[in-house]
């Protein structure tokens, strides 16, 4: 069977690149090995062990970056909704209250206004003042979407602008943790797109959650005729003389002269032999545990009205592989509920995302699993209870879900989140026609992955597959 373009995944990378191919009547038909859509950012059901109702869940939304408010242009949130023909108030956005990065003594606010930030600087760091106006400026003067540049150690270029130690790494938290593949640091073009996503423009999330996306754009593929294969895991990828021909999905072999590969580098290169002759990226380590709560009864406003808390015990930020299964030294805990806070009826959700370290959890006896589990959820439950002081719902439903879930639900290697720690920035490869998208082109995130998926589908589907 002969088709323009193949994409492998259908998580927002590879949803948003069907769109656009399907958009210009190009025969698109997306691959996903998983039976529902989204991938690394896709929801699952659980059984409520005290009410007995089924549940869904997200995997990963704590927050969509990258807000705008309706009409604004020229933003990646309006590209995405540009480039896929979707209206604003389809996604329903809840912006945050604002959240907060909280270290031993000192917590720095920011919210969808800059100015808050800038205002908590001043107050806590008021010597440092003139040294974070410049970093704001080289950020916002920094093309981030140079496609060319090469890695740059961000926290090399905070050294050289910033004098206090503490605020490099209250600064670094939350962009390392919602955007770095490498440990400890990030390449600084990373850095710009994770300031402006989280600092520049800030949180929302859809009222429904991340369904809210997968169905819009479940919905647009359909309309446009484009085609979805679910329970179809490409086993290999077919090339001839340097070129990709096409795959062989579950035993049946179907061509097309691109073929974009949103399932990460490392993963494409284990499909696809003469890829793997000539490059070998290396798989990142950086993964999580989530755990995810649910009470009897919401946070009041006054016990917690932050959105996200960036928590770590220590001054320094250790952002690595935790030394022993997890690490509760530093913590994202998300109130869900405290997205334009409305309503105080009904059940409570909290999420709290700790680093791990995937090859302790995949060594671990199936009893010892469970137990550890159970330890990882007292210790979050714990957090939970000192950041919002005076609360007292009562636990009607916990979640928790490790490396090992990750990498057996998306393939991911060693269930890292972030991808390799060589991105291919132009999404080429060395075998011509296959581009990879997403995560390991180097644009992450919900938006990020979505703007991969289109930008690769327009660059190498759209207007030929030169590459
Ligand atoms: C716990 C957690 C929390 C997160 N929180 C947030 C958040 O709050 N905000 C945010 O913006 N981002 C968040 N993220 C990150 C975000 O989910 C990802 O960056 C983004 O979804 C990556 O999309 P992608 O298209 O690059 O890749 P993926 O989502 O990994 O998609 C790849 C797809 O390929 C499929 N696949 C794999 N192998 C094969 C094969 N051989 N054949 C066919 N299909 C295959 C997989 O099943 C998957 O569907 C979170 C992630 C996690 C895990």
């Amino acid at each position: 069977m002969n088709y323009d373009a193949i994409v492998i995944g259908a998580g927002m990378s590879g949803l948003a690149a069907g769109i656009r191919l399907a958009m210009f009547d190009k025969k698109v038909v997306i691959l996903e090995k998983h039976s529902i859509p989204g991938g690394l950012n896709s929801y699952y059901q659980r059984r409520n062990f005290q009410k007995g109702g089924i549940r869904q869940f997200d995997v990963g939304l704590h927050a969509l970056t990258n807000f705008i408010k309706k009409g604004e242009k020229a933003k990646p949130f309006s590209k995405l909704l540009k480039q896929l023909r979707l209206s604003y108030d389809d996604f329903k956005l809840c912006p945050q209250t604002y959240s907060k990065i909280l270290f031993p003594g000192v917590e720095l606010k920011f919210s969808n206004d800059f100015e808050l930030l800038l205002s908590e600087v001043s107050e806590k760091f008021p010597k440092e003042m003139d040294q974070f106006l410049s970093l704001v400026e080289k950020v916002k003067g920094f093309n981030e979407l140079d496609l060319s540049l090469g890695y740059q150690s961000s926290r090399e270029v905070l050294k050289s602008m910033i004098s206090d130690e503490l605020l490099i790494e209250m600064l670094l938290c939350p962009l390392l943790i919602y955007g770095s593949a490498w440990e400890d640091d990030m390449d600084f073009a990373q850095f710009v797109i994770m300031f402006k996503s989280l600092y520049f423009e800030g949180f929302s999330r859809p009222q429904g959650g991340v369904r809210t996306i997968i169905s819009l754009m479940m919905k647009k593929i359909e309309e446009l005729g484009g085609e979805i294969r679910f329970k179809s895991p490409v086993n290999s990828i077919l090339t001839r003389n340097g070129r990709s021909i096409g795959v062989n999905v579950g035993g049946e072999e179907i061509f097309a002269p691109v073929i974009l590969s949103s399932i990460g580098y490392p993963e494409t290169c284990r499909i696809t032999p003469e890829l793997a002759e000539k490059v070998s990226p290396r798989v990142g380590a950086m993964t999580f545990l989530e755990s995810i709560f649910v009470f009897d009864k919401k946070i009041m406003p006054s016990q917690n009205d932050s959105t996200i808390i960036f928590y770590n015990n220590q001054k320094k930020y250790n952002y690595r592989p935790a030394a022993h299964y997890f690490d509760d030294s530093s913590a994202v805990v998300c109130f869900p509920d405290n997205y334009e806070i409305q309503n105080q009826e009904g059940e409570g959700t909290v999420r709290v995302t700790y680093m791990a370290n995937y090859d302790q959890w995949r060594n671990l006896e199936r009893v010892d699993y469970d137990q550890k589990k159970e330890e990882v959820g007292s210790s979050a439950l714990s957090l939970v209870k000192k950041l919002s002081p005076g609360f007292d719902g009562e636990l009607l439903f916990q979640d928790i879900f490790s490396p090992l879930t990750i990498e057996r639900y998306t393939w991911h290697l060693n269930g890292t989140v972030y991808g390799s720690i060589d991105k291919t920035r132009d999404g080429s490869t060395p075998v011509s026609g296959l581009f990879i998208i997403g995560t390991d082109q180097g644009f992450l995130g919900i938006v990020g992955a979505i703007l991969s998926g289109i930008s690769l589908a327009n660059l190498h589907g759209l207007m030929g597959a030169e590459g």
